[in-house]
C-alpha cells in the first residue's frame, strides 16, 4: 500500500508527516466516506496540486502582476479561468479565491457595507456560516436577516424568502447551502432579489459538479455571483471560484485583490484548471448523474428502514437523518459508524431541540462512494450497515465486525492516490 504520486522525499526527510499521510491514504481507501462535502481527486489533480508552481508569488491578474517571471502562470490561470466561463457558461470567473468562505466575504466586500442587511438561510436550516450565521464575521458586521424551512416540508419557504425581501430589502441575498436535500430554485430567487434591488449570491459550494454534469439546474443567468468551493462535488483541490455577469466582474476581481487577499495559491488554480478539464468531458455528466442515482437509492433504503430523512428524501447529493425517533443523537451515532468504517457528520436538523455541538442528526453524502465506484445496487448493504451500527452504539466489537464487512468490499474499488 503507497500513496500516489509516491512518498520518496518525504518519507527520507520526514518519515513522521510521511508516516501519517500513508495512513490517511489507507484510511480514506478503507470506509465508506459519506461526508456530503468530500471526494476523491483524480490522480492528474493529484500531481498538479504538488509542483513547483507553489514556488510562485503572483499577486494580481494575468497581464497585471505585481511581480515578475508570470509568463507560464498567467497562462495557467488563464485556461482555469476559459475553463470555467465555458463549463458554467458565465461571463467571468475568479479562480483565486483560497476557499470557500474568503469567496463569500468577497461578495460582502464588493456589494455591502458593515451594518447593512443581508439575507441567508439559517445555519440549522441549511445554510452556511458566512451567510450571516452569528458567529462568523458575515453575523457580526452585518445585519443578518434569516429564512428557513417550513416544519410540515422541511422544504426552503421562498414566500417567507419573499416577505423578508420586501419587508428588509437587504443588499445581498444569498442562496444554497450545506445541508439543503432538495433542488434550490435559482429562478425564483433571481425574480425576488430583482424586485428589491439586491445582488444575489448562489454559493453553489456543494452542487457546482452536480451544476456541472447537467444534475441541478444552473444558477448562472439568474444569480449575478455564484461562488462555489472546487473540492467537494466538483471534484477538484481545495479552492474556490467565483462566476458573474460582465457587470459585477471587476466589483468581485478588486474584492478578491488586494481587497481580502494577496498572491493567489498558483499550484491550485493548475489543479483547478485540470478538474475543470475533467469536468467538461462526457464522463462527468454519467458521474453527476450517477451521484443523485446513489444518493436516492441510500434514501429509499434507509426510508424502508424506518429511518426519518428531512423533506423526505433527496433531489441531490445529500441526505439528512433525524435520528430522534432510532432513540440515539447525532454524535453518538457519527462515532459509532466511523467505528464501523462509515465516515459521516453529526448535523443539525430544522427546528432541532438539541444544541449544535450534540443535535439530533447526521448528513449523508454520495459524491465520494460514486467516484469510487458504488452503484445504486450496492445502497441497501450500505443502508443495512448504516442501521447495524446505530442499533449497535457503543458496542465496538459489533462495529469492528461491519468495518471488516466494508473493508472487504471496498477492496474491489480502486482509490486514486493510493495502490493498494
Ligand atoms: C463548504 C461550503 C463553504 C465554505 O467552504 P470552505 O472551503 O470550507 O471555506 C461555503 N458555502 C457553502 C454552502 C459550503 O457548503
Amino acid at each position: 500500500m503507497t500513496h500516489q504520486p509516491p512518498l520518496n522525499a518525504l518519507a527520507a526527510a520526514d518519515p513522521q508527516i510521511a508516516g501519517l499521510v500513508e495512513a490517511e491514504a489507507q484510511r480514506q481507501h478503507d470506509k465508506i466516506r459519506l461526508i456530503a462535502s468530500e471526494n476523491y481527486v483524480s490522480q492528474a489533480v493529484l500531481e498538479a496540486a504538488g509542483t513547483v508552481l507553489t514556488n510562485k508569488y503572483s499577486e494580481g491578474y494575468a497581464g497585471k502582476r505585481y511581480y515578475e517571471g508570470q509568463q507560464l502562470i498567467d497562462q495557467v490561470e488563464t485556461l482555469a479561468i476559459e475553463r470555467a466561463k465555458a463549463l458554467f457558461g458565465a461571463d467571468h470567473a475568479n479562480v483565486q479565491p483560497y476557499s470557500g468562505s474568503p469567496a463569500n466575504l468577497a461578495a460582502y466586500l464588493a456589494f455591502a457595507e458593515p451594518g447593512d442587511k443581508v439575507l441567508g438561510m439559517g445555519l440549522p436550516d441549511g445554510g452556511h456560516l458566512t451567510h450571516g450565521w452569528g458567529v462568523s464575521a458575515t453575523g457580526k458586521w452585518f445585519e443578518p436577516v434569516r429564512y428557513g424551512v417550513r416544519k410540515d416540508t422541511g422544504r426552503l419557504d421562498l414566500d417567507q424568502v419573499r416577505d423578508l425581501a420586501r419587508e428588509h430589502r437587504p443588499k445581498l441575498i444569498f442562496c444554497g447551502g450545506t445541508a439543503i436535500p432538495r433542488t434550490i430554485d435559482f429562478a425564483a430567487f433571481g425574480e425576488i432579489a430583482r424586485e428589491v434591488g439586491a445582488v444575489l449570491v448562489a454559493d453553489i459550494a456543494h452542487i457546482a459538479g452536480l451544476v456541472a454534469g447537467g444534475a441541478h439546474p444552473t444558477p448562472v443567468g439568474h444569480a449575478q455571483v455564484v461562488t462555489t468551493t472546487t473540492h467537494k462535488t466538483l471534484r477538484g483541490p481545495r479552492g474556490a471560484m467565483i462566476l458573474t455577469d460582465a457587470e459585477h466582474a471587476k466589483a468581485i476581481d478588486r474584492a478578491i485583490f488586494p481587497g481580502l487577499q494577496g498572491g493567489p495559491h498558483d499550484h491550485t488554480t493548475a489543479a483547478i484548471a485540470v478538474a475543470l478539464a475533467e469536468a467538461r468531458r462526457p464522463e462527468f455528466r454519467d458521474y453527476a448523474h450517477a451521484i443523485v442515482a446513489n444518493a436516492k437509492a441510500l434514501a429509499e433504503a434507509l426510508i424502508e428502514r424506518g429511518y426519518d430523512l428531512v423533506s423526505g428524501g433527496t433531489d441531490n447529493h445529500l441526505l439528512l437523518i433525524d435520528l430522534t425517533n432510532k432513540g440515539v443523537a447525532g454524535k453518538p451515532a457519527a462515532q459509532a459508524l466511523d467505528r464501523a468504517g462509515i465516515e459521516l457528520n453529526y448535523n443539525a436538523v430544522p427546528f432541532d431541540p438539541r444544541k449544535p455541538f450534540d443535535p439530533s442528526g447526521i448528513r449523508v453524502g454520495t459524491p465520494a462512494i460514486t467516484t469510487r465506484g458504488l452503484t445504486p445496487e450496492h445502497q441497501p448493504k450500505i443502508a443495512e450497515w448504516i442501521d447495524r451500527s446505530v442499533v449497535a452504539a457503543g458496542d465496538d466489537a459489533a462495529q469492528d465486525v461491519i468495518a471488516a464487512e466494508i473493508r472487504e468490499l471496498l477492496s474491489a474499488f480502486p482509490m486514486p492516490g493510493y495502490t493498494a
